[in-house]
């Protein structure tokens, strides 16, 4: 079985900006770790220091970003783009220090992030990570909306929208997600959203940093920005979502992802359902190389 190895970045980076829902400015540290660390926040915040690890256990909130939370009162949202240009860059280990509740939301892509870690450069530890292979489809519903997995031995994504805009009807697109696809055609595509939604949003404290500056925002039958980075733009960022939403897994992870109308709450819920077969398997498949082991000791006695 191919093994990849874990990998951090060389040097510490400082990314600057503001939080898409609270508006306020956000500094974002990321430094080297140990093989084994895993993907940490550190949250600085009232003049104290809280860890709160990236994991499946961690999410505490699907609704508008993914949340994650200490258990306690202290969160981090929006963590699926910063992580979406980790997994890209098959970054397993580093410190993430941040001084607000909220990953800085930057353009409104992942391009910014995978440029600060590609100019601090990329360090391969000895370690290895043994990637998640899928060896049954599974798949998770929500009315309409579903998102599926299937074995495959690349990954790949099948992602279609439909949406009451006459832009964004019948979206479909389909593709193979290697590094280098990932980096040119999926992380540059920033957020979306619908300005008859904004106001809505505003008033419950939601989206005021939100801006041309740093999302896609759609009129009744257009959009306000100057152009798109691509036609289908949208598309290609609910695809960036899902790879950050999976990357919470922690591990490289292949399969044919066939998406619907998905979001944050469909994508975790199909990582726990992934995570809890694929550790079952292991397991199981663990304890079936032990068994004649035993047997044969028991049968020496
Ligand atoms: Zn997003």
């Amino acid at each position: 079985m191919q093994t990849i190895h874990r990998k951090t970045i060389r040097e510490s980076l400082t990314l600057k900006g503001i939080g898409l829902h609270s508006g306020k400015t956000v500094t974002l540290r990321m430094h080297p770790a140990e093989a084994g660390t895993g993907l940490v926040f550190f949250l600085y915040r009232n003049g104290s220091k809280v860890r709160i690890p990236i994991s499946l256990d961690h999410v505490v909130d699907t609704s508008n970003a993914t949340t994650l939370g200490d258990g306690g009162s202290n969160r981090v949202q929006t963590i699926e783009h910063m992580l979406a240009a980790l997994y890209t860059q098959g970054i397993t280990d580093c410190i993430l220090e941040i001084d607000a509740v909220e990953v800085p939301i930057m353009d409104g892509s992942s391009r910014p992030f995978w440029e600060g870690i590609q100019g601090t450069g990329i360090q391969t530890l000895s370690e290895t990570v043994e990637p998640i292979r899928i060896s049954h489809p599974m798949w998770v519903v929500d009315g309409d909306k579903y998102l599926v997995i299937l074995p495959s031995d690349e990954l790949k994504v099948t992602y279609h929208i439909d949406f009451n805009h006459p832009l964004l009807k019948g979206q479909s697109y389909t593709t193979v997600l290697d590094d280098s696809i990932l980096a040119t055609d999926i992380l540059p595509a920033r957020t979306f959203g619908f300005l008859k939604d904004v106001e809505a949003l505003q008033a419950r404290g939601l989206a005021l940093g939100g801006s041309l500056d740093n999302a896609v925002v759609l009129t009744e039958d257009g959009y306000l920005n100057e152009s798109l980075r691509y036609e289908n733009e949208c598309v290609r960022h609910k695809i960036l979502d899902l790879i950050g939403d999976l990357a919470v897994m922690g591990r490289p992870f292949y399969g044919h992802l066939i998406a619907s109308k998905a979001g944050h709450a469909l994508d975790i819920s199909l990582a726990k359902c992934i995570m809890s077969k694929v550790t079952g398997d292991e397991l199981t498949s663990f304890k079936s190389k032990r068994i004649p082991l035993f047997a044969k000791k028991e049968a020496s006695q």
